[in-house]
């Protein structure tokens, strides 16, 4: 997995408001990093300068000692899974949801590359195959099932480097747990960026980074940021 390097990055969406003010921080390769801080904080934010929805100001954002300036957008895409909080799905099947529209073989398609355990055991979990329509053409599914075919979805790119953008936020505690603690599977020997506003669900983050108004509050493992307070 790749090394992501934020180097004093200067970021804000109008001209008059610097929402990052100099950021810096280092995920190792295979590391699993949460950034937590209150909203508004710039959280988001770095997820999308990530994906180059939008480019810093000053500053350089690496993968792999690479500025991302310099790496093509389809390779960017392919290195980096998102799953956001509230995941929007087509009113098509679940396989057609997670395959992308890889329509025809589907099912032995996707099948394939689910193969990993993780993978499999989230779309297992889900009440109906995967033939079966969402949406306004069928079955509403719920915010967790809705989650674990965004999840899916993004899976079986099997992209390096994965973004949960509070990917279970919107869930119930009990659901979210379930979600998590596959998560944390799939997260293992994978750089991933977990975003959230709850101390709770980034319980398994090897290192935790804390945003405050667009800086680095703190950072630093769960015990090492409890002996702080
Ligand atoms: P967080 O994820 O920590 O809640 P965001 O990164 O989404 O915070 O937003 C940081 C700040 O940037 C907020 O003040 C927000 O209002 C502002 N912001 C976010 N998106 C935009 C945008 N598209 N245009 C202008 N301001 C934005
Ligand atoms: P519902 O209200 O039935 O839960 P959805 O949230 O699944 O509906 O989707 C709302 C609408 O947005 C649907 O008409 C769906 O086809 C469309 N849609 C869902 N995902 C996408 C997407 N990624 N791109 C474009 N349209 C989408």
């Amino acid at each position: 997995s790749p090394s992501i390097v934020f180097d004093d990055v200067v970021f804000g969406y109008e001209p008059d408001r610097t929402i990052l003010h100099g950021l810096s921080f280092e995920v190792p390769a295979g590391q699993a990093f949460a950034i937590v801080g209150p909203s508004g904080a710039g959280k988001s934010t770095i997820a999308r300068l990530l994906y180059r929805f939008y480019d810093p100001l000053s500053g350089r954002i690496l993968i792999d000692g690479q500025d991302i300036k310099q790496v093509t957008q389809s390779s960017l895409r392919a290195a980096i899974g998102i799953v956001p909080q509230d995941s929007v799905l087509f009113n098509d099947t679940i396989g057609y949801n997670i395959g992308y529209g890889r329509d025809g073989a589907l099912a032995n398609e996707i099948e394939t590359a689910a193969r990993g355990a993780a993978l499999m055991n989230l779309i297992d979990r889900l009440p109906q195959g995967f033939e079966t329509e969402v949406g306004e053409r069928g079955l509403k599914l719920s915010g967790g099932e809705k989650q674990r075919v965004a999840i899916a979805r993004t899976l079986v790119k099997n992209p390096p480097i994965l973004i949960l953008d509070e990917a279970t936020s919107a869930l119930d505690t009990r659901t979210e747990q379930d979600i998590l603690a596959t998560l944390h599977r799939v997260v293992e020997h994978r750089t991933s960026l977990s975003i959230a506003h709850r101390l709770s669900t980034i319980a398994d983050a090897d290192r935790i980074l804390v945003l405050n108004e667009g800086q680095l509050a703190e950072s630093g493992t769960h015990s090492e940021l409890l002996r702080l307070d």
